[in-house]
C-alpha cells in the first residue's frame, strides 16, 4: 500500500468515511440485477461495498501502477465474473464496449475532480446513458446543479435536461486520504433520458441558445440569445413561453429554454 502513494495528478484523494460509502450505495438504490459503472475504484474502498449489494461492477481505472492492487484485493469477484477490471481512461471510455446498454446501468462513483464536468456531460449526452448516476463533487458543484438558491446556470441546465439531480449527503473534507482543500456531498441524478429532446437538432440547438443565454451574465437573456440567432425572431419565442423582455438567464426555468429551443430547431434551415 506505501508503495502506493496517493497521486495528486491523478485526483487521487481515497475515501476513508464508511458512512460516506454507506450513503454512496444507498443512493445508488442498487439491487443484485444491476450492473455499475465505477470510475476510479483506487484502492477499492468503493467497489467493496459495490460487490457487497450483489451487483455486477465494471470498475475503469486509469493508473496502471493500481491495477495488480485490485487484481490481487479482487482475485475472487474478478474469478467468479461479478467484477470487470479495466484499466483505462474515462474521458476515452466507450460504455457500450462492455455491455453497458443506454439505461441499462448505474454510475456509482468517487471520481476524479479535475474531471468533473467533462464526467457529467461525457455521460448525460451519451447514447449509452446511464439511468441513475451517483457520483461525489466538490460541495460547491452539488449545490450549484442542484440550484439550492433558485438561480439556475448553464451546469444546473445541462444537468437537468437530462434527470432529475439531487444533493444527498454532504461530506466534510477529512473523510479523504489525503485530505483534500474542499468540502464534498453525493451528487444523486436520477430518471436520465433526453426524452427533453425531440432530436439531435433540438438538442444542439438547446445547448447553443443557452450558451448563449449565460455569454454576458449583466445583459439580458433576451438581448444574450438575439445576438446569437439572429434570424429567429427570439422576442416572439420568449413572448409565448411567458417570459419577460428583461428576466436573466438564470431566472428562466429549464422547461422554457427546452420549448423555444424546440421552436427554433423546427423552423426550416
Ligand atoms: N474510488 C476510490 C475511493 O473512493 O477511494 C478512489 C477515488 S479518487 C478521488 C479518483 C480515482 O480516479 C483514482 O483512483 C484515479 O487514479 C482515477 N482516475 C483519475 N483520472 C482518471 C481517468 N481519466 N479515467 C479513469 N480513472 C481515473
Amino acid at each position: 500500500m506505501n508503495r502506493l502513494p496517493p497521486k495528486k495528478s491523478l485526483g487521487q484523494n481515497f475515501l476513508t468515511s464508511i458512512p460516506a460509502r454507506m450513503k454512496i450505495v444507498e443512493a445508488g438504490e442498487i439491487i443484485p440485477t444491476d450492473i455499475i459503472l465505477e470510475i476510479g475504484p483506487g484502492k477499492g474502498f468503493l467497489t467493496k461495498a459495490l460487490l457487497a449489494t450483489g451487483a455486477h461492477v465494471v470498475a475503469l481505472e486509469k493508473d496502471r501502477a493500481l491495477i495488480p492492487f485490485l487484481s490481487e484485493t479482487f482475485s475472487t469477484p474478478l474469478a467468479s465474473n461479478q467484477l470487470t477490471l479495466i484499466e483505462g481512461d474515462v474521458l476515452v471510455f466507450d460504455p457500450a464496449r462492455y455491455r453497458l446498454q443506454a439505461n441499462g446501468y448505474k454510475l456509482v462513483a468517487n471520481i476524479p475532480y479535475y474531471i468533473t464536468g467533462a464526467i457529467l456531460s461525457r455521460f448525460l449526452t451519451n447514447l449509452h446513458q446511464p439511468s441513475t448516476m451517483v457520483v461525489l463533487v466538490q460541495k460547491e458543484v452539488a449545490e450549484r446543479i442542484c440550484a439550492r438558491d433558485a438561480k439556475e446556470s448553464l451546469l444546473s441546465l445541462s444537468v437537468k435536461a437530462y434527470g432529475d439531480p439531487k444533493l444527498v449527503y454532504r461530506v466534510n473534507k477529512g473523510s479523504f486520504h489525503p485530505i483534500p482543500s474542499v468540502d464534498s456531498a453525493v451528487l444523486q441524478i436520477k430518471n436520465i433520458s433526453r426524452t427533453n429532446f425531440t432530436s439531435a437538432r433540438h438538442e444542439e440547438v438547446f445547448f447553443k441558445l443557452i450558451r448563449a443565454a449565460f455569454a454576458h451574465k449583466r445583459k439580458f437573456a433576451l438581448s444574450n440569445t438575439a445576438s446569437v440567432f439572429i434570424d429567429t425572431d427570439i422576442a416572439s419565442l420568449f413572448k409565448e413561453a411567458n417570459l419577460s423582455e428583461k428576466v436573466r438567464a438564470e431566472d428562466v426555468a429549464l422547461l422554457s429554454w427546452i420549448q423555444i429551443s424546440k421552436r427554433i430547431s423546427s423552423k426550416p434551415e
